[in-house]
């Protein structure tokens, strides 16, 4: 269904933009060339503003601040307790303006809102908090060796990390990947993703604000064939920790292997399963299964984009799910009452309705959805297909939109079979109430994260990332920090030892 109020936005005051230039070595700066490019507001398809483009000249001058401040600057070299203290204060800013941050990403990226507000931005925030928490309990080994030798290891930040981020979570992204970087001590070079640079800029703002020393976090926006290539081929950074595309992510490695062979680390797409199996409540599978696929428009890296359903309960379950789809409520993402606002970007929405129309060529069956919503803005129907074959293109490839494709299962093996019949290997969904099926299915699940009669459920806490395509590395959790630490190993002789 859609909302009544769709664009009318006079509940909120609409933020001015006040931030639209590269930020570097703490200060905002034009682009070297003047260019600029347009950021797009997914509601109306208008300008919101104008940003300045970065190229590789500019990616030259924020590495080059970054270095500075690795190699000279105080951060890698204050007490981490101190780094802590400004990642804090940090956090307690973004908290402060989080209402305006908020409106930023919903402007941007067609974002809920509220769910901004109360959802993404305070885990953000948090994740600054959890990584201030782990600095000062970063350490080395003491190693047992053979003679009189003392050997132990040191944990060194890594360096100057670039990191290049997507559109779909512009603010959760850049906490996910800045935070553990900082907390090392690193320092870096970030680039927003072309249609959502806003709010980046507006958390480096605030970055200064909070006291992060000049050149430790640079933020230039543009484009990734430019931008993002200067960061991956770049000789003067330390690491790569890349968000995105299958296909971006294999660039970003090539080109990291062909200049300095820094470590990359990628979070690629996903082609999540939601395995429901007879047992499992059917109120709460549909809740699942809608909210799995539909939270954000669809545009999240673990959807649950393939729906498996055991034949004992799938017709009950299919009759709901599409009531469920039906009652779904698209609309302007400012309005409370909205579950789903635009796509992104006007690429993203005509990229999704192509895959619809593929669907439909392919002989899978319609349910519901499939068009677009009103004639202004990025809007898509909740889809669903039904009679979908493993093979088809709807059932293989990243759609990352409001589309589900729904099949039938009769045994655990079959589901077992088609859950791991991707390329992909990111997340999965169980539901069931027997502990065997459930111990059974999340071992034998190629992806890296499973949930259990729960979706999406997640934490600072929790490491996350892919299995095979969907890339290598793990964000969040203490795991995080091993992509921004290095381990060096030392070895001295001990005279006079005791032992
Ligand atoms: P999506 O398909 O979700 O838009 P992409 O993988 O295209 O994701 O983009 C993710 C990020 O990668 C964006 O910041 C984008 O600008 C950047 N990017 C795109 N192409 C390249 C490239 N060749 N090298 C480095 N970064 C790139």
């Amino acid at each position: 269904s859609v909302s009544s109020d769709t664009h009318n936005n006079s509940f909120l005051k609409m933020p001015t933009i006040k931030f639209t230039k590269l930020f570097i070595n703490g200060n905002f700066i034009d682009s070297i060339s003047g260019r600029t490019f347009e950021t797009i507001d997914p509601r109306t398809e208008e300008v919101i503003a104008r940003v300045s483009e970065g190229d590789r000249e500019d990616i030259d001058v924020a590495v080059a601040a970054a270095r500075e401040a690795f190699d000279r600057g105080p951060w890698p070299r204050m007490a981490a307790s101190e780094r802590a203290k400004i990642m804090m204060k940090w956090a307690d800013l973004i908290e402060e303006n989080i209402e305006e941050v908020a409106a930023l990403d919903t402007m941007d990226a067609g974002k809920l809102y509220y769910s901004n507000k109360f959802g993404e931005i305070p885990a953000a925030a948090n994740l600054l908090r959890y990584y201030a928490g782990a600095a000062d309990k970063i350490h080395g080994e003491v190693l047992k060796v053979n003679g009189n030798f003392h050997a132990y290891t040191l944990m060194e930040p890594i360096g100057v990390v670039g990191h290049i981020i997507p559109w779909n979570a512009p603010s959760h992204s850049f906490f996910i990947k800045v935070s553990p970087s900082l907390a090392a001590g690193c320092t870096m070079v970030l680039k927003p993703a072309e249609q959502t640079p806003l709010s980046a800029l507006f958390y480096a703002h605030l970055a200064k604000l909070a006291g992060i020393p000049d050149g430790v976090l640079n933020v230039v926006p543009g484009f990734g064939p430019t931008a993002g290539a200067a960061i991956s081929s770049h000789m003067e950074i330390d690491a790569v920790s890349f968000t995105g595309s299958v296909e971006v992510g294999r660039e970003v490695m090539q080109a990291a292997a062909r200049s300095n062979l820094k470590p990359v680390s990628l979070e690629l797409g996903g082609k999540s399963p939601l395995i429901i199996f007879d047992d499992a409540d059917i109120d709460q599978a549909v809740e699942l299964a809608i909210m799995g696929i539909m939270y954000n428009k669809g545009e999240v890296c673990v959807g649950s984009s393939r729906v498996y359903v055991q034949e004992g309960i799938y017709d009950g379950f299919e009759k709901k799910l599409v009531e469920k789809a039906k009652a779904w409520v698209v609309g302007d993402p400012f309005d409370p009452k909205s579950q789903q606002g635009p796509q992104a970007s006007k690429d993203q929405f005509k990229k999704i309705l192509s895959y619809i129309e593929h669907g439909k060529k392919e002989g899978a069956k319609l349910l519901t959805g499939g068009n677009r919503v009103g004639d202004k803005g990025c809007y898509i129907e909740p889809t669903v297909f039904s009679n979908v074959k493993e093979d088809m293109v709807i059932a293989q490839e990243e759609i990352f939109g409001p589309v589900l494709a729904l099949m039938k299962f009769k045994t655990i093996e079959e589901a077992i079979k088609s859950a791991n019949n991707t390329k992909y290997g990111l997340a999965a969904g169980i539901m069931t109430n027997n502990l065997d099926t459930s111990n059974t299915m999340s071992r034998s699940i190629r992806a890296g994260i499973i949930w259990i009669n729960c979706y999406f459920v997640a934490g600072s806490e929790v490491p996350f990332g892919g299995y095979k395509m969907s890339g290598f590395g793990r964000d969040l959790g203490m795991e995080a920090l091993h992509k921004y630490l290095q381990i060096k190993s030392v070895v001295t002789p001990i005279h006079n030892s005791p032992w």
